[in-house]
């Protein structure tokens, strides 16, 4: 997505050859023209695969999964990483290690909000080594809900994660792929769609 990679280029900093830093539009600072041309381009590839909902993980992967709903016309749940005093008995959690923070966080999800029947996209702002997509997916598995597909905003894919989850037979979407950050420079993959 042209768009998205230009805003990468011009105001993303590479804080290492691992971690991209895109606070002014994507994980600080949110650019809503971009969020909604992000959310277009997910409704867009998963227009033909009758989703009911859209699942991410807060906070970052709000935005662009709350763009993708509004396009596909579905509600969007967010995982929430800390438990919610107002948060009901008839949660549904999952580990996951964080790549940035470096913890393990309990995610979790009402079963009020996803169930059986559901037919879920997942969205992430970025794909790494695949640990809080596996966890959103172990999430909606325990609900009863199938996985139709998961959207993904960034994707560097010289880690682990995309090739996980592609393994595992879902199928991965990805808006931005990165192919290294080495030197301090974004090198993108070409993608088929281009
Ligand atoms: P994974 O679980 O795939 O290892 O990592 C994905 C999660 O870690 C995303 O939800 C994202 O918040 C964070 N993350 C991973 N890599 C990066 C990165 O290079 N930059 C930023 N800003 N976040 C990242």
């Amino acid at each position: 997505m042209e768009l998205l990679k230009k805003k990468m280029i011009e105001e993303g900093a590479v804080l290492s050859n691992h971690v991209l830093k895109v606070d002014s539009f994507l994980n600080h600072g949110v650019d809503p023209v971009l969020m909604d041309a992000v959310g277009k381009e997910f409704a867009k590839r998963f227009k033909d695969q009758a989703i009911t909902k859209v699942l991410t993980i807060e906070s970052s992967g709000i935005a662009p999964g709350l763009m993708a709903a509004l396009t596909l016309g579905v509600p969007m749940v967010f995982a929430r990483k800390r438990r919610s005093l107002t948060q009901s008995e008839d949660l549904v959690t999952a580990k996951v290690y964080s790549f940035t923070k470096q913890e393990e966080n309990t995610i979790s999800v009402s079963g009020k909000y996803i169930h059986g029947g559901d037919n879920i996209l997942i969205i992430d702002d970025f794909l790494a080594n695949g640990q809080a997509a596996l966890g959103l997916v172990e999430l909606a598995e325990k609900a009863g809900a199938n996985i139709a597909g998961i959207g993904i905003v960034i994707e560097k894919s010289f880690q682990d994660g995309g090739r996980l989850l592609r393994e595992k037979g879902f199928r991965v979407e990805s808006l931005a792929e990165i192919e290294s950050l080495e030197d301090g420079i974004i090198s993108f993959k070409q993608s088929k769609a281009e």
